[in-house]
């Protein structure tokens, strides 16, 4: 029988001057191809709240508010506008439904992407100081699904914690002063040049897109 020839991992490198590291979660830790889907027909049954979920999050982008509760006071006062649910029963079933539903469906099919291994191999290696830094909640939920230790990491940090999506200069700014970082010597590793790497450009720190 043939084999089957598998595609060998892009080769991955960090220069030498990076001591801290900030990686992107979704799509950037994991490949999230075909996630979007599955939670289409998982959640078929409450579409138009994911529906909401999507539209309450494209207008909370390049809006910087003051706190994590701020954020959310915004995010689901707008998933509920025009609609028969309340800001309350959106945020129900966004912390009960929607992430649970995300963090099961990462654990049965979605694995940890080999250059994201190799670049967390590196970074023990070298002994760097290490963060993920994502737009959405769940963090170590989906670490653990992924069975990635998450306390191999400095910091761990969703960006409504910090009052704004990715990309925030604010945000960007307090990632790094939460980890004492320096702009010049960080890296940060994303699958979005549009968000992760907006984020590094806007504090002026190094960016390496995984796509
Ligand atoms: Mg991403």
């Amino acid at each position: 029988m043939p084999s089957v020839a598998r595609p060998k991992p892009k080769a991955v490198a960090i220069d030498d001057k990076i001591r801290t590291v900030i990686f992107d979660l979704d799509g950037t830790i994991y490949d999230k191809r075909g996630l979007a889907a599955r939670m289409v027909s998982r959640l078929w049954w409450c579409l138009p709240l994911l529906m909401a979920e999507r539209f309450a999050r494209r207008n909370a982008h390049y809006v910087q508010f003051a706190s994590e509760e701020e954020f959310f006071d915004f995010f689901f006062v707008t998933m509920a506008r025009g609609h028969w649910w309340g800001p309350r029963i959106a945020e129900k079933w966004y912390h009960l439904v929607y992430l649970p539903t995300m963090v099961r469906l990462i654990r049965r099919y979605h694995r940890i992407r080999p250059e994201a291994r190799t670049l967390l191999r590196l970074c023990r290696k070298r002994g760097l100081q290490t963060a993920i830094y994502s737009d959405y909640g769940s963090v170590i939920e989906k670490l653990e699904a992924l069975n990635i230790e998450y306390a191999q990491f400095d910091l761990l940090v969703s960006a409504p914690q910090l009052g704004a999506l990715k990309p925030s200069e604010p945000s960007a700014r307090r990632v790094l002063e939460l980890l004492q970082a320096d702009p010049k010597t960080t890296l940060f590793v994303g699958d979005r040049d549009d968000k992760d790497g907006a984020t590094a450009r806007a504090v002026g720190a190094e960016f390496l897109l995984i796509n």
